[in-house]
């Protein structure tokens, strides 16, 4: 179930103020209050959904290719496409998610370490 009270759904309604780096139809992009790298922004969908499985099974086909395609144009405006940069989901219990609506962490600015730590 959707919690209509996490804290990204509460950014999306305006209740909470963001670092807004980019907003269109189907997504909202800002920057993470607690960076873990040089750049270090979430995207998320404007529609609700919990998390990857919510969004891949339910979301409407224009909905995944918006958020697609600003995930992209989100990488263009931090300047770190030619460089390179990394997209995180962390999903569920195991993928340590802390905020139930789906968001991609966007991390670059520098050279990043490998994969995942324990
Ligand atoms: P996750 O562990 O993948 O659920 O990540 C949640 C992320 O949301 C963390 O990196 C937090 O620093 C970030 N976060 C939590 N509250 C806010 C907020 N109000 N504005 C921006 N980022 C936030």
């Amino acid at each position: 179930m959707y919690d209509k009270n996490n804290i990204f759904a509460k950014i999306l309604r305006g209740e909470i103020p963001c670092d807004k780096i980019y907003e269109d139809k189907f997504a909202l992009a800002f920057k993470d209050i607690n960076p873990q790298a040089k750049i270090h922004v979430l995207v998320i969908p404007k529609g609700a959904y919990v998390d990857m499985n919510d969004f891949a099974a339910n979301a409407k086909s224009d909905e995944i290719e918006g958020l697609i395609r600003a995930l992209g144009k989100v990488a263009d405006i931090l300047g770190v496409s030619t460089a390179g940069y990394r997209y995180l989901v962390n999903n569920g219990r195991d993928g340590g998610q802390e905020v139930p609506h789906l968001h991609f962490h966007i991390f670059g600015g520098e050279r990043l370490g490998r994969m995942i730590h324990k």
